[in-house]
C-alpha cells in the first residue's frame, strides 16, 4: 500500500464542516475563523512505550492521542473544531490502521472535530496531534487567575489511570488509562464561573503547582475530600491517596472558583445535576501546598509525598 492510498482510506474524511474551506489532499489546509473568537491551538506527541503500553490496542491509542488533545482545549474554554496528524508508523498495518482510525474518528466525531490533514513518515510508532479550537475573544481560562480564598475543585476522580498502567487486570482503571474522556462539556459549564484551569495529565500535585506558580498563590488540600473511585476505595488509603496525589494520565480539569461566584456556582451546578468535588483552598504562601493537618505536600513520585 502506498502512503497516498493509506491517507485517502484512512485519513481522507467526508462531510467536512463549513468552516473547513480546504481539508486533506491539497498542500495545506484552509480554515475560516469567524469573528469575535480567537483560535487556540495546542500540540500533544505519544510515543509507544512512553505515554502508553506498548501492548495498548490500536483503537485506544486512536482514541486517547486525540482525547489529551481535546483535554487541552477544555482545560482552555475551547471548543475544538480541527486537528491535524502526524504519523509515524514502522510499517503499514491494514488491521493496525483500521482499527487506530476507527479509534481516532469515534472521539473525532463525538466533539465534532474534524481531521484537516497531516504527514505520514515512518521510524518508531509515534503519533503527534495538533488541535484547534474556538473560543469568543477574551473568553479563555488560563492557569493565572487564581486568587487567595477562591476554592480549588476537580470533575472528577482521581489516580485511577496511574493505577490502571500498575494494575492492568482492573478493567475500569485500564479503561480510564486507556480511554480518557475530555471535559468538555463540564469545561462550558465551569466556564462561567472559573478563575483558573488546567487538565491533569502529570499528577494532581504536579499540575496545581502550575497554578500556583502563574497565579503567585499557594494552596491547601483536604486529602479527606480527595475524590477516590470505588476500585481505589477498595485499596490501603495512604496508597489510594499517593496515586490520587501523584498519578498522571486522568486528564480531569482542575479549576478554582472565586469565592463571590460560589454560590452561583453550587445553585447552577445542582440544578444541572454534576457534581465537582471540593478539594481545597487557595492560600497566600506562595507556590506552597499543605495539607488539612499542615504538612507540606511535594510530589516525589508515589511513595513519599511528606516533606
Ligand atoms: P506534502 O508532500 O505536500 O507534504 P503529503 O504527501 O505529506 O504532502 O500529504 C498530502 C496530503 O495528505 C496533505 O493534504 C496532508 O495534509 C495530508 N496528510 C498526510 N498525512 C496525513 C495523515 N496522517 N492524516 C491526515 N492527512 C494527512
Ligand atoms: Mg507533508
Amino acid at each position: 500500500m502506498h502512503e497516498f492510498n493509506l491517507i485517502e482510506q484512512y485519513f481522507k474524511w467526508d462531510n467536512a464542516p463549513e468552516t473547513v474551506a480546504l481539508s486533506v489532499g491539497d498542500d495545506a489546509a484552509i480554515l475560516n475563523i469567524p469573528v469575535n473568537q480567537q483560535l487556540v491551538t495546542s500540540v500533544d506527541t505519544l510515543i509507544s512505550g512512553v505515554h502508553f503500553p506498548e501492548d495498548t490496542s490500536a483503537h485506544a491509542i486512536g482514541h486517547k492521542a486525540l482525547a489529551v488533545n481535546l483535554s487541552d482545549l477544555a482545560a482552555m474554554g475551547a471548543i475544538p473544531k480541527w486537528f491535524t496528524l502526524a504519523l509515524t508508523l514502522p510499517e503499514i498495518n491494514q488491521s493496525w490502521l483500521e482499527a487506530f482510525s476507527s479509534g481516532l474518528k469515534s472521539i473525532a466525531d463525538e466533539h465534532n472535530c474534524f481531521l484537516i490533514g497531516g504527514d505520514t513518515t515512518r521510524g518508531p510508532l509515534s503519533i503527534t496531534i495538533q488541535v484547534m479550537g474556538l473560543v469568543e475573544s477574551g473568553k479563555a481560562l488560563l492557569r493565572g487567575g487564581a486568587k487567595v480564598g477562591d476554592k480549588i475543585y476537580v470533575t472528577g476522580t482521581l489516580g485511577d489511570a496511574a493505577f490502571g498502567l500498575r494494575n492492568k487486570d482492573n478493567d475500569f482503571c485500564k479503561q480510564r488509562l486507556d480511554y480518557p474522556s475530555p471535559r468538555l462539556l463540564e469545561s462550558g459549564f465551569i466556564k462561567a464561573f472559573a478563575s483558573s484551569c488546567l487538565d491533569i495529565s502529570d499528577g494532581l500535585l504536579q499540575d496545581l503547582s502550575h497554578i500556583l506558580k502563574a497565579s503567585s498563590v499557594g494552596a491547601e488540600l483536604d486529602l479527606s475530600l480527595l475524590p477516590l473511585s470505588n476500585e481505589l476505595r477498595r485499596i490501603n488509603n495512604v496508597e489510594a491517596i499517593n496515586y490520587a496525589l501523584s498519578g498522571g494520565d486522568d486528564y480531569e480539569l482542575l479549576f478554582t472558583i472565586p469565592s463571590d461566584k460560589q454560590a452561583l456556582f453550587h445553585q447552577k451546578l445542582s440544578k444541572s445535576g454534576g457534581v465537582y468535588p471540593y478539594i481545597g483552598t487557595i492560600t497566600q504562601e506562595k507556590e506552597t501546598i499543605m495539607d488539612e493537618k499542615g504538612h507540606k505536600l511535594i510530589s516525589k513520585g508515589y511513595n513519599h509525598f511528606y516533606g
